[in-house]
């Protein structure tokens, strides 16, 4: 037991120091060992809507944007899924050599360790809103959080806040939300699929983790200011049709199989729910919170 412990801390280093004295149910071996284990588990492929495909794993996403002139990768998970995103998008009919452009969701270990190996075997560019291409390029996690770091990765483009990338006639949109980590990014872009119109966004995150200090936190400082600006700027956005998030079990367990399907309407509309009212709530419950957190350290 000492052992592993020791172990634990050995790899997981100084970020696991500081969380032990925030003291969130995280962190422990088995809150680590989802993500390298049951999330990264393989899943079928398939075409979400437009050019938009999923090739990520179980419970991680990875989102393959497809284009004439080569193909855009958002997120690539753990370590362990690179062989999963990479069986994906051959088993789609894409070359893995044609992903000319990774980005991300945002700096968290579950969702961009797999990008030094990634940009290897696609000599693609990695983009990166700023707050978090400093993060990527360090190889150490920046945010509130401050869990497992990463193999650095080299940006070639670092993001501001409404910035586009585009590629083979489809244009992205960044909105910096750096509520989730310093440079969490909501992607937006719309697609056209069956002769209509669908507005997508592909969520970065928007709190800063359960359980991590928010006063004071010794690693995003003005956490509370940028996650209350995340919310603002995300609700002064139009309602996307379609909302993708990270963690997409949700998604499996419900409607993945009557999208692989091609059933429409689209069993995905979901922005009224995932949009619009999680937004409204994730204020209601950010400031409460904020409040508690307060009351707690009288300050
Ligand atoms: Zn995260």
């Amino acid at each position: 037991m000492r052992a592993a412990a020791l172990v634990g801390a050995l790899v997981l280093g100084a970020g696991v120091a500081a969380a032990q004295q925030e003291g969130p149910a995280q962190y422990s071996r088995e809150w680590y060992q989802q993500f390298s284990g049951s999330y990264s588990n393989p899943v079928e492929p398939f075409r979400i809507v437009g050019n938009i495909h999923y090739v990520g794993a179980a419970n991680i996403a990875s989102y393959l944007v497809t284009t004439p002139q080569g193909h855009i990768l958002i997120d690539t998970g753990m370590n362990e899924m690179h062989d999963v995103i990479t069986n994906n998008v051959v088993k789609l009919g894409f070359k893995v050599e044609d992903i000319r452009i990774m980005l991300s969701s945002h700096a968290h270990f579950d969702h961009i360790e797999g990008h030094a190996a990634m940009q290897r075997a696609t000599g693609a560019q990695v983009m990166a809103m700023t707050g978090d291409a400093e993060a990527l390029e360090s190889g150490h996690d920046s945010s509130a959080l401050g869990a497992l770091g990463w193999e650095p990765v080299k940006v070639s483009r670092v993001l501001g806040h409404g910035d586009t990338v585009s590629l083979g006639g489809t244009t992205l949109r960044a909105l910096h939300a750096p509520g989730h980590t310093q440079g969490a990014t909501t992607w937006r872009t719309t697609v056209e699929d069956g002769g209509r119109q669908y507005a997508v966004a592909i969520l970065g995150g928007t709190l800063p983790n359960g359980g991590v200090r928010l006063l004071g936190n010794p690693r995003h400082k003005n956490v509370i200011e940028d996650t209350r600006r995340t919310l603002r700027t995300l609700r002064a956005e139009a309602q996307p049709d379609i909302v993708l998030v990270g963690h997409p079990q949700a998604m499996f367990a419900k409607t993945a199989d009557r999208v692989r399907k091609g059933e429409r309407p689209h069993p995905l509309l979901n922005g009224a729910e995932m949009w619009t009212k999680a937004l409204a709530s994730q204020e209601a419950q950010f400031e409460k919170r904020v409040a508690e957190e307060r009351t707690t350290l009288g300050r």
